[in-house]
């Protein structure tokens, strides 16, 4: 089972994410966890990498995709669930002739919808497990760590990415509306499209994942 799940950011891709791959095991791929991986090399590459994150701006798709065909031919999953890929409609074809040269098909996009202003409030308070990648807010119920910045599985300090700032979310959330939020209508015409109200509880929206998962499957 292929999933994708499409979303501005802070809308909760991460958490449903880990909730999904544990569940269905299936293989979690994030291209932004892929990038910050990508930064520790730290060449040429990696600082126009970093000047993008930084700015908001999408990273070129000829790095995206090279970072994904090395993801996508893993056998030992039942399928991928894709966090922040297709970001624009290049790679969103990109990744149809991808499917189809590996034989597989794309089963289902989950978009996560939620408003600016709720976006705005998680990413200022959103902290990450830099072990288990497991993704906390200290500003909303249901999402804090048991211990203030404190995993509660891994035990060590959560970091906060040096994009989760007022300035970067504003273009971050532009280049969504601008590059991203067409892929809405794109999988929509191809009947993929399932909505979430991603402003509840993380828990209940994994309540309605999984019954649109397990109805298709
Ligand atoms: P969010 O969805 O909360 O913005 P991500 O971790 O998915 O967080 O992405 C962080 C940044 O990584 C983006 O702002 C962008 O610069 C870059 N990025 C991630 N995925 C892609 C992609 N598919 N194409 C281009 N850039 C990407």
């Amino acid at each position: 089972m292929n999933i994708i799940l499409l979303a501005p950011p802070a809308a909760g891709k991460g958490t449903q994410s880990a909730f999904i791959t544990s569940k269905y095991h299936l293989k979690h791929i994030s291209t932004g966890d892929l990038l910050r991986c990508a930064l520790a090399k730290n060449d040429e590459m990696s600082s126009y990498i970093q000047n993008e994150m930084n700015a908001g701006r999408l990273v070129s798709d000829e790095i995206i995709l090279e970072l994904i065909k090395n993801e996508l031919v893993d056998e030992s999953y039942d399928g991928v669930v894709l966090d922040g890929f297709p970001r624009n409609l290049i790679q969103a074809m990109k990744y149809e002739e991808l499917l189809t040269d590996l034989n597989q098909t794309l089963n289902c996009v989950l978009y996560l919808s939620i408003d600016k202003e709720i976006a705005e409030k998680r990413i200022v308070g959103r902290h990450t497990c830099p072990n288990c990648k497991r993704i906390y807010n200290s500003m909303v119920e249901g999402q804090k760590s048991l211990e203030e910045g404190i995993c509660d599985d891994c035990k060590i300090s959560l970091t906060q990415r040096s994009d989760d700032n007022q300035q970067t979310f504003d273009v971050r959330y532009d280049t969504y509306m601008k590059e991203t939020s067409p892929l809405i209508n794109f999988y929509s015409e191809k009947g993929l499209l399932k909505t979430l109200d991603a402003s509840k509880d993380p828990n209940e929206v994994f309540l309605e994942i999984q019954k649109i998962l397990d109805s298709i499957l």
